[in-house]
């Protein structure tokens, strides 16, 4: 059993310009990339002004492309999970006509990032998106998107906001334009990730500090359920009835975070692994938010060897969970769960990677 492959930048890269060469005939100027992200703990907590402790993946979304005189924009994604059209053009937004989201629902993203982007005059372009970061499978396709946006369009007409500010425009760009209420987790670490390290971001302040997160003996799995259940009501209303549960999750999340956080810091990979269990535990049972295929994976993982701990990570009713184990048994530990997973899973084995970048042509 293997991980699925996780193509180098450099990969990406070429591939963006081969289609943007064949899409305009011409070489892109400029490149970005931004990565995707998986959060090892802090589930439900950014919405609830709490701490979580995400890193970011190799896997990332890149852009290339060019500046025009036109004053249009022109997209492309190579991505054949996105809606279609893969293609489209459309004029940049003026102090009388604002962007409006519409079809396709993936450049949603890139006109919500345009439409919210602080610096003006921004220049028309024409861009080319490739991405190894699955589309919609929880590790944050679309922060990757956005922030990728948002860092080709600095290349365009630079900004002088601060990195909370530009994760903010993201996290706009978001709920505005694809309706989604995120939190600020996904764009924040996005931004900031750097290689070997963790971030725990307390989403209350938006203060950041990095956890080394580099030791060659342990690993971080991810493992996709491939399955996704309609989401029940997220934003959770933390007064009514079942309140008490749910607040009592947040506040144990809280508190548990902060441990993990320490944890990884002395490097007490037990103890960490036994706070991502109770985490998976809360979100079940109290702020209920698992379902069984993850619930069936997290226990899959607990009974393979070299496994520290177990969780759903993501909002929940499908989508990935999340394992610390020893590097030497990553191999053996994904076939047992896939051996005992009722469905069909598929892995990532990640390093903790850098954030989003300017890469050279
Ligand atoms: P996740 O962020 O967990 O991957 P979301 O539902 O929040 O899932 O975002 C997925 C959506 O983001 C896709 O359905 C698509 O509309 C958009 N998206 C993300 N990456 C790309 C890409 N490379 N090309 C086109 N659309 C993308
Ligand atoms: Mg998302």
């Amino acid at each position: 059993m293997a991980a699925s492959r996780q193509p180098p930048v450099g990969e990406l890269l070429a591939e963006a310009r081969r289609a943007f060469r064949e899409e305009f005939g011409a070489e892109p100027e400029l490149a970005v990339s931004a990565p995707g992200r998986v959060n090892l703990i802090g589930e439900h907590t950014d919405y609830n002004q709490g701490l979580v402790l995400p890193m970011a993946l190799e896997l990332v979304t890149v852009i290339v492309g060019s500046p025009r005189a036109d004053g249009l924009v022109s997209l492309l994604t190579s991505s054949e999970d996105a809606d279609e059209p893969r293609r489209l053009q459309f004029p940049l937004p003026t102090a009388q006509r604002s962007l409006e989201p519409g079809i396709p629902r993936w450049a949603n993203y890139v006109k919500g990032v345009i439409q919210h982007y602080p610096a003006a005059p921004l220049p028309g372009f024409s861009a080319v998106v490739v991405s190894s970061v699955p589309l919609g499978g929880g590790l944050s396709s679309s922060a990757a998107l956005e922030v990728a946006t948002y860092t080709f369009l600095q290349q365009l007409c630079p900004d002088s906001g601060t990195i909370a500010a530009r994760a903010q425009v993201c996290q706009q760009a978001e709920h505005s334009f694809a309706g989604v209420p995120c939190g600020i987790m996904d764009q924040l670490i996005a931004l900031l990730a750097q290689k070997d390290h963790a971030l725990l971001i307390d989403c209350r302040s938006l203060e950041t500090s990095l956890v080394p997160l580099s030791d060659p003996k342990l690993a971080v799995l991810i493992t996709n359920s491939n399955v996704r259940h309609s989401l029940g009501s997220t934003g959770r209303e933390l007064v009514s009835k079942e309140g008490f549960r749910r607040a009592r999750h947040v506040v144990g999340e809280i508190r548990r975070t902060a441990q993990a956080a320490a944890a990884l810091h002395r490097g007490d990979y037990r103890a960490f692994g036994r706070l991502m269990v109770e985490s998976h535990s809360s979100l079940r049972y109290d702020y209920e938010v698992s379902c069984p295929e993850l619930d069936e994976l997290v226990q899959a993982a607990l009974s393979a060897p070299g496994v520290y701990g177990s969780r759903m990570t993501g909002g929940g009713f499908g989508g990935c969970t999340v394992t610390l184990l020893e590097a030497s048994t990553a191999s053996q530990a994904m076939q047992h769960i896939q051996a005992q997973y009722s469905g069909t899973a598929t892995f990532y084995l990640s390093q903790a990677a850098d954030g989003a970048k300017v890469l050279h042509l």
